[in-house]
């Protein structure tokens, strides 16, 4: 891959890796036929695609009709919890559901939507000051009308990991539906949902080295879900619409590579990770850890500095060169705090202030030295300015 600057925004996006478009590229147009017909060229798209559909299920332990490929993460988790809720109340078993107070929108306004214009209920369990969700508060706001648990996997703004496995059993022994998030995680944590006692469970292409707009939702085929859209029979009738094959083809093998590579990809972003947290955290005077220490992604780095304004910092950082993010990418160019650092307790003051630095493949030592070396003056200058 091409690098004329330090890409450290990986959790924002990742650039698709050159193996998975040359798996696509044969399917734009020398096998294009639609999966639904009978012809050679159509069988030739649907072999790709349940070849696809197992190697994605190889990597969450399950069946491969439990997976549903759709055309993002935002996808992923409507499907999800739309598709539990509607069923749910046909079903008449209730109107409420559980969730914490760092979701990503995709959940958090999904959710806040059914209730306020659909008539359901949310319980919204709060965070420590590390993003941690206590289980024991999530069992604690169960009621006899819960129909659906969301929690994700990891935060995509301070990296902090749920204690996912934990939380799914509380919720599977009170035979409650569990969904998870794991759009960061996938690509960093085990994505096997037997033992993450995980019933829905997100992803997203563009997040672990595949195109934006193709996605995966794990759905345990137990799990009744209504579909919000209609249309054919795809996807065993969860996710109607004519297969996107290429992109179907490019996440099952960013999906492969990341199984093939975790074992060394992921010790080796830990320590970088550890190097710039250390290096920041000191030799930048009244800088702040955001999330938790040690329960965190490999790639995620998050502070809070104060005295300073988030987007200053990017721009400076993107005049020499160095690419990063304020939060979740949704939030950049907003002034208003994230909701996540305001959840955690951190101050509207600082929570202006935060930089994350989210590490990839490609990210060096080199890359790491530079930042730690032109961080420190950047962060006096912008606080000076700002005075
Ligand atoms: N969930 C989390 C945790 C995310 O970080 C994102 C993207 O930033 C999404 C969901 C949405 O994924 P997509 O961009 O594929 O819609």
């Amino acid at each position: 891959m091409n690098k004329r600057f330090i890409y450290l925004d990986h959790a924002a996006s990742t650039p698709v890796d050159p193996q998975v478009v040359e798996a696509m590229l044969p399917y734009f147009n020398e096998i294009y036929g639609n999966a639904s017909g009978l012809h050679r060229q159509a069988r030739a798209s649907a072999k790709a695609i349940d070849d696809s559909r197992q190697k994605v299920a190889n990597l969450l332990g399950r069946s491969p009709r439990e997976i549903i490929f759709t055309a993002c993460g935002t996808e992923s988790d409507n499907i999800a919890i739309l598709g539990v809720a509607w069923a749910q109340r046909q079903a008449k078993r209730g109107n409420h559901l559980i969730t914490s107070s760092i979701e990503h929108h995709a959940v958090g306004h999904t959710i806040e939507q059914l209730c306020e214009k659909f008539g359901f209920e949310q319980t919204i369990v709060a965070v420590d000051g590390h993003g941690l969700v206590d289980p024991n508060d999530v069992a604690a706001a169960i009621r006899p009308d819960t129909i659906l648990i969301s929690v994700m996997t990891a935060n995509n703004e301070v990296g902090t990991i749920q204690p996912i496995a934990e939380i799914g059993a509380i919720a599977h022994v009170r035979g409650i539906p569990f969904h998870t998030d794991a759009v960061q995680a996938a690509g960093y944590e085990s994505l096997l949902v037997d033992v993450l006692n995980v019933d829905l469970l997100a992803i997203s292409g563009h997040k672990i080295y595949a195109p934006k707009g193709i996605g995966v939702l794990y759905g345990r085929k137990k799990i009744p879900l209504l579909p919000p859209f209609s249309g054919g029979s795809h996807e065993n009738g969860r996710r109607p619409g004519t297969e996107n094959v290429p992109y179907i083809v490019g996440i099952a093998k960013a999906m492969e590579l990341i199984q093939a590579h975790q074992d060394e990809e992921k010790p080796r972003q830990t320590k970088l990770r550890d190097k710039l947290i250390q290096g920041v955290l000191q030799s930048i005077p009244n800088s702040q850890l955001s999330g938790h220490p040690t329960q965190r992604l490999a790639n995620n780095a998050s502070f809070v500095f104060g005295g300073c304004e988030a987007d200053a910092i990017l721009m400076h950082l993107d005049q020499v060169g160095i690419q990063a993010s304020s939060g979740s990418a949704c939030n950049s160019g907003m002034p208003t705090p994230s909701h996540v650092l305001i959840a955690m307790g951190i101050s509207h003051y600082l929570a202006l202030s935060a930089l994350r630095l989210t590490l990839g493949k490609q990210t060096t030592a080199e890359d790491i030295d530079t930042v730690l070396e032109i961080l420190p003056q950047l962060i006096w200058k912008v606080r000076k300015q700002g005075k």
